[in-house]
């Protein structure tokens, strides 16, 4: 059974035009897949409706045994805690320091966190330092995020990401802000915790470069519909 299945997907925002139109596709366990697609393909609106940011017009998600399309309350919320996301522009407190930003990954992310690290436990703190390690930024760690590069800010984001112990990492358009070298470093760690966590990753990417690099299995969309889904090797064939 996948990871992340969605069946016949369909969503309209305004009533008649489709920003998804029956899109099936699925994710497994620590599987690393990319969308691809211009702006307006729908690419977002996939993603948030994954973890139920946005409700499908028609069409299941399912996650992890859930029907995310029915699920509420405390149901949901326990979906929302095994799915995680990064964002383009990093959606970052940056009054905050980089380990007050993770830490919000275990709040959740309305709350405000600068100079709440004492509202934390030490295993809390320590959880939180190990996955700024991980993505390279222990030095960072005291850092407010205003003062980190566009890469590190990501390289927080990431970071948060990772301290849910999602099962489920989804990126949307993570690299489009940052040059060739730091869209690596990201590109780089995303796959790291998918082969070594087991972490699947869905990530949104304009830049097919690094999607035939980085992933498992790609999928394009065009319109609101679904063009290609296989490896990366065949979209170089059809392209
Ligand atoms: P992509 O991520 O590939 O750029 P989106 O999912 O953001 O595509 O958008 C797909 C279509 O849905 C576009 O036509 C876009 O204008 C429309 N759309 C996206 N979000 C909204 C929204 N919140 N309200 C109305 N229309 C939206
Ligand atoms: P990016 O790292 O996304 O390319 P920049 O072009 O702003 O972003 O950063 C250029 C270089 O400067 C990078 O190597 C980055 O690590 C470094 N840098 C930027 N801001 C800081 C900072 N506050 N402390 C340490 N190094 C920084």
């Amino acid at each position: 059974e996948p990871l992340l299945a969605v069946q016949g997907l369909t969503k309209s925002y305004d009533g008649w035009s489709k920003a998804l139109d029956g899109v099936s596709m699925a994710v497994a366990r620590g599987e690393f897949v990319s969308i691809i697609g211009s702006s307006g393909a729908g690419k977002s609106t996939l993603l948030r409706c994954a973890n139920r940011l946005v409700d499908p017009t028609q069409g299941t998600v399912s996650f992890d045994g859930a029907d995310v399309t029915r699920v509420k309350g405390r149901d949901l919320r326990q979906v929302r805690r095994r799915i995680s996301m990064i964002f383009q522009h990093y959606n970052l407190v940056y009054r905050a320091t980089s380990i007050e930003n993770v830490l919000q990954g275990r709040l959740g992310y309305k709350s405000t966190v600068a100079g709440a690290l004492g509202l934390f436990s030490e295993e809390e703190k320590r959880r939180a330092f190990e996955v700024l390690d991980q993505v390279g930024l222990a030095d960072f760690a005291y850092t407010r995020t205003d003062q980190l590069s566009g890469g590190q800010k990501q390289r927080v984001g990431i970071a948060r990401a990772l301290v849910q112990d999602p099962l489920l990492m989804l990126a949307d358009e993570p690299i489009a802000s940052l040059d060739p070298k730091s869209s690596r470093t990201v590109m780089e760690q995303l796959r790291w915790a998918a082969d070594e966590l087991g972490i699947a990753c869905l990530v949104n990417l304009h830049q097919v470069d690094f999607a035939l690099e980085f992933s498992d299995r790609i999928v394009a969309l065009k319109k609101g519909r679904l063009v290609f889904d296989g490896l990366p090797s065949q979209l170089d064939e059809t392209a």
